[in-house]
């Protein structure tokens, strides 16, 4: 990514991060048909990598290298700003004050949303849903953690999420403040870490994805609600190609 290419991006990034219809003018795009995935590559010139790029996300998690990864250091507000429905995805926005202290970087979660089925896939297999919360540090670069999510007991903060969510796509609007990002968490923070893109338009490979090796539970109900919205918004898995996948020790 060239450098003004990276200023334009983290100046739509306050807005909506992961939108590309509010970054990069208009190009429509979809989960299926004539704008799906297969063609997010030729429907806007700034989306040419989704198609060429060697370094896509998401991918299927097979063989897995064990090292010494740095802790995930999580200090996220215990609420958010707003929720918007962005015809994408339902996604939450944050204030300024959210960090992620990873090595030797802070990055501050900007936007947390979600994907039915999941979109990584693990030994082949799919989750029932799967979260991103969207880190960005200064220099532009992105540290996405992702939370798969399966069937089971009921996840308060994913209850009070589909139970305020707008039902229609629209402008954002004030979030619910029972809504704690926390809460959307497993207790073990282990994880896997490959080097990605976004899994939407514009595909940008400036990713640091850090997917937990635990998922949460919520509930069977609450995932048919979100489902209702939207069935399918999961990008097919892309090649490995040379990339490897580190697991925490
Ligand atoms: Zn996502």
């Amino acid at each position: 990514m060239h450098r003004r290419d990276a200023l334009k991006w983290l100046g739509g990034l306050a807005a909506c991060p992961l939108c590309a219809r509010s970054v990069f003018a208009d190009a429509h795009w979809s989960y299926e048909g004539s704008d799906g995935p297969q063609k997010w590559g030729e429907l806007d010139p700034a989306n040419r990598v989704c198609t060429v790029g060697s370094q896509q996300s998401p991918i299927d998690i097979g063989d897995t290298i064990r090292a010494q990864l740095a802790p995930l250091k999580i200090t996220w507000d215990k609420s958010c700003d707003t929720i918007v429905n962005n015809g994408h995805t339902i996604q939450l926005n944050l204030g300024q004050t959210s960090v992620l202290g990873y090595g030797n970087a802070n990055y501050r979660l900007v936007q947390f949303h979600f994907h039915h089925p999941s979109e990584h896939l693990i030994g082949g297999k799919s989750s029932a849903m799967e979260v991103h919360f969207v880190h960005a540090n200064a220099g532009g670069s992105l540290a996405v953690i992702g939370v798969l999510m399966t069937a089971g007991r009921t996840n308060p903060v994913f209850n009070r999420i589909v139970s305020t969510m707008p039902e229609k796509e629209g402008p954002p609007v004030n979030a619910d403040g029972a809504i704690n990002p926390n809460g959307l968490l497993p207790a073990a923070r282990g994880y896997y870490r490959y080097s990605g893109s976004l899994t939407t338009p514009p595909c940008s490979e400036t990713v640091d994805w850090l997917l937990l090796t635990d998922p949460i539970q919520v509930a069977d109900v609450d995932i048919a609600r979100f489902a209702k919205l939207y069935p399918m918004n999961a990008r097919p898995v892309q090649k490995a190609n040379r990339r490897f996948v580190l697991r925490s020790a």
